[in-house]
């Protein structure tokens, strides 16, 4: 029986693009390279308009002791400026711009880690992880080296997540049936780093290809297994994953490594692997691109920096007018203002929907209490009420049921017959209430 979480839902899975094979995006003329791709301080340039770089060259960094990760660039060529644009966060932050020279002119310092394996220290991995700007792929962001360094010493399994519950996308689909070996790679050296002997890749039950090709390739190993998961939103959530393979609640204001586990997306597991050994640090990644408005929907390798524009356009172009651009899955992903928005290394998707795809909005939306939201909340709160108490800033109240252990996953929203925007009056209480302690923390500070 595969395994579960209580609450979510089942969306139509439009995955169009699950037998598209993974195919290399021609180079592009030039990348746009955000400084900040991940939780944690903005990197500083380390190279200036003019300068030549070369491909996989540390092009920013982080201060010692800070939370963040290096960029690299990902083609060589010449840094044409430095300029400042929204990243699909919303922030606003430094680009750098590189016009390729199409050489792909490699960088000296990268170079396989010497050591095997068996023969190499945790710090050593961590180490090489965090010069590779390895971060959450899924979406997340989070540094990689952080996440290790923070569950060192406290967990006993690490948790592949491979579930990909959002609609549409199937880029770690494709990187499972097309490089399954490297993901294998990846947590056997994340197995080292932890220092731990057990992991478990869970994938979702709609895509049992790629479970069977696992399978085979661990028949023997003693301590990477497969875990069948029921095709469920969200079931990717690391809370709902965790409770479905082991039972454990994770509890407010605590995190996975409180309860003995440690998750890590399969592409990042993918990314480790080649940075161990190759050297090569992350300046690709998978991006599926598909929606009502994308000719050829296809997955592909891209490099960071990369504008969407070229990735629509090497799909066939639009074929209606667009309504919606969308980083990562129409549920949790971020809509976009700005059509040249670069791939960072945690875009999993693009996707372009024009106006007859989606929910139509209700003029006048009205809570007709039937419970649905409630039976579907996978974190067990009564959406409804939070929505209700963030309309009429009622912070206080809102905190108390629970915003902030809100995963803004949508299934509310999603099944809501009154056309209530539930998660987006949440996400505006979570905002507010983030704020209001931020600034009475420096109010506090200043005394
Ligand atoms: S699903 Fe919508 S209508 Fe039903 S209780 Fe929740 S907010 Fe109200
Ligand atoms: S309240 Fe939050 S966690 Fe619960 S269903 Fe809505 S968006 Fe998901």
């Amino acid at each position: 029986m595969a395994y579960t979480f209580n609450g979510g839902i089942h969306v139509e899975e439009y995955k169009n693009t699950r037998k598209c094979r993974i195919e290399t995006l021609p180079p592009p003329k030039k990348v746009t390279i955000p400084l900040s791709q991940h939780i944690g301080a903005p990197a500083t340039a380390l190279v200036n308009p003019g300068d030549t770089v070369t491909l996989g060259q540390k092009i920013g960094d982080v201060a010692e002791g800070m939370l963040g990760c290096p960029v690299h660039a990902s083609v060589s060529g010449t840094v044409k400026e430095i300029v400042k644009k929204t990243i699909p966060t919303g922030a606003v932050v430094d680009h750098i711009v590189i016009e390729n020279d199409m050489q792909d002119t490699l960088c000296p310092d990268i170079h396989p880690t010497e050591k095997r394996l068996t023969d190499v220290e945790s710090a050593e991995i961590v180490s090489v992880i965090r010069e590779a700007g390895i971060v959450g792929m899924g979406g997340a962001a989070f540094p990689t080296y952080a996440k290790i360094n923070s569950a060192l010493g406290k967990v006993d399994r690490i948790i592949i997540n491979c579930a990909e519950c959002e609609p549409f996308i199937t880029a770690n689909h494709r990187l499972l049936l097309e490089h399954p070996a490297s993901v294998i790679n990846g947590v056997k050296i994340l197995l080292k780093a932890l220092g731990v002997r057990t992991a478990y890749i869970a994938v979702e039950d709609n895509k049992m290809d790629a479970v069977e090709k696992l399978e085979e390739l661990l028949a023997d190993s003693k301590m990477i297994s497969v875990r069948v998961m029921k095709t469920k939103y969200p079931q990717g959530d690391e809370r709902q994953l965790i409770f479905a393979l082991t039972g454990q609640e994770i509890p407010a204001g605590k995190l996975p490594a409180d309860v003995g586990c440690v998750i890590f997306n399969a592409e990042t597991c993918a990314a480790i692997y080649k940075a161990f050994s190759t050297g090569m640090p992350s300046v690709t990644r998978v991006v599926t691109v598909d929606g009502d408005c994308i000719r050829r929907p296809k997955n592909l390798l891209v490099p960071v920096g990369t504008e969407a524009g070229e990735l629509i356009a090497f799909c066939g172009g639009l074929a209606r007018p667009p309504k919606k651009l969308i980083s990562g899955g129409p549920m949790m992903g971020a809509a976009q203002w700005d059509p040249d928005m670069p791939v960072t290394k945690s875009t999993s998707a693009v996707l372009v929907f024009s106006e007859r795809f989606g929910k139509k909005r209700v003029p006048a939306p009205v809570c007709i209490h039937c419970g649905r939201c409630v039976n579907h909340c996978p974190m067990h709160l009564m959406p409804m009420y939070i929505a209700q108490f963030s309309q009429a800033g009622d912070l206080k109240r809102a905190e108390e049921y629970g915003a902030m252990s809100c995963v803004e996953c949508g299934s509310c929203s999603y099944n809501c017959p009154g056309g209530v925007e539930i998660v987006q009056h949440i996400r505006v209480a979570k905002a507010s209430i983030k704020a209001e302690k931020a600034r009475a923390a420096t109010q506090n500070a200043q005394k």
